[in-house]
């Protein structure tokens, strides 16, 4: 039977149900104080299996990007079905659905237009100015949106990138911005309600831990069917070199010199990180293409634009959904068979890395 679900609900509920007929899984669910599409309750779930004491974890999250969350939970759900054995004194912890309300009401960020890989700032020290967003803003999200004015938004892209580098370009368009609450990538004005419980999970269950192997599943980025593991990481690190030879290529990101030099700030895996001081935590994103990037942004803006000024119930509103879907969980069965298989062994890698025996000293520099 497949993985794969068809609504948020439906995913939560299978995953819950494998969980319990593998046996051995313990369950927690964090409550949203917002409703699901289907008017019922949403939660972040969290399951654990393995000794509670344990020296190193695995944890697997999905749907930080709400509807990426598909992919995600289709991946958590393979893997509870496969049951893998665990090396001794590690466990297992899976986080699901981080972004409950995007998940179920089909949007890439929360309740608050927050993309949650932008959220994991610190707010006390003022949110990042974005000025080259706030130049293509207008453009970005405009009050109307008729036909062939996604296509004119590629083309006037194309055009700024044509005359522009390529990075100033991702920090202006992707980069994440605070200062839009309306706008795409907007990056919120305090933490979000994932964020905090995200960070009150890691302290109460991964403080205090020798390793920490963190996953966390995302689709929209890359060649379509491949899972891109990605991560942050200098040169001298040692996680750098026990990766590459864990998972062979990744893309690797080096780490910002300053706030200056930061092309994409605010992510979960980076706040992991510097909560878990202590901890060697590996932080690492797995990432499947789907659609080309041009796509991708532009069922992002429709969603946007169809959520402020827009009708949801209406004709366009479920094709535009159908356009979102088709950007973040992509129906074909070969592009869902090749996530399913690439995931298998991305997690068998990770456990067997977990195994060596001298891993706290390979993560030592
Ligand atoms: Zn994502």
């Amino acid at each position: 039977m497949t993985c794969y679900s068809q609504d948020y609900r439906e995913a939560r509920n299978r995953l819950l149900a494998a969980a319990d007929a593998a046996g051995g899984w313990t369950h927690e669910a964090l409550d949203h104080p917002q409703a699901g599409a289907d008017g019922a309750p949403l939660y972040m779930d969290v399951l654990w299996r393995g000794p509670q004491d344990a020296g190193r974890v695995l944890t697997i999250s999905s749907g930080v990007h709400g509807v990426e969350g598909f992919c995600g939970s289709a991946l958590q759900l393979q893997f509870v079905q496969d049951a893998p054995d665990l090396p001794p004194d590690t466990a297992l912890m899976l986080v699901h659905a981080v972004n409950p309300y995007g998940f179920s009401h089909l949007r890439r960020v929360n309740e608050d237009n927050v993309d949650l890989n932008r959220n994991f700032i610190d707010f006390a020290a003022g949110a990042p100015a974005n000025e080259a967003y706030a130049a293509i803003d207008a453009l970005l999200n405009p009050e109307e949106l008729p036909d062939g004015a996604l296509a004119a938004i590629a083309a006037e892209l194309d055009r700024m990138r044509a005359q522009s580098d390529y990075l100033t370009m991702m920090k202006a368009v992707s980069g994440g911005q605070y200062a839009f609450p309306r706008g795409v990538q907007y990056g919120g004005a305090g933490p979000s309600w994932s964020r905090r419980a995200v960070e009150e999970l890691w302290a109460r269950r991964l403080a205090g831990r020798r390793v920490v192997v963190q996953i966390d599943l995302h689709s929209g980025l890359g060649e379509s069917g491949v899972g891109m593991l990605m991560m942050a990481a200098g040169d001298d690190e040692p996680h750098k070199a026990l990766t590459a030879q864990w998972f062979g290529p990744m893309f690797v990101t080096p780490r910002p010199r300053s706030a200056a030099d930061t092309i994409l700030g605010g992510y979960m895996n980076g706040a992991m990180e510097t909560q878990l001081a202590g901890v060697r935590v590996v932080p690492m994103t797995l990432e499947y293409g789907t659609e080309p990037g041009e796509a991708v942004l532009g069922a992002m803006i429709e969603d946007n634009w169809l959520v402020h000024h827009g009708d949801l119930a209406g004709e366009r509103g479920r094709a535009i959904k159908a356009r979102l879907l088709a950007a973040f969980y992509p129906a074909d069965p070969a592009w869902r068979e090749a996530v399913l298989a690439r995931g298998r062994q991305v997690f068998a890698q990770a456990l067997s890395g977990l195994a060596a025996p001298d891993l706290e000293e390979r993560l030592t520099r």
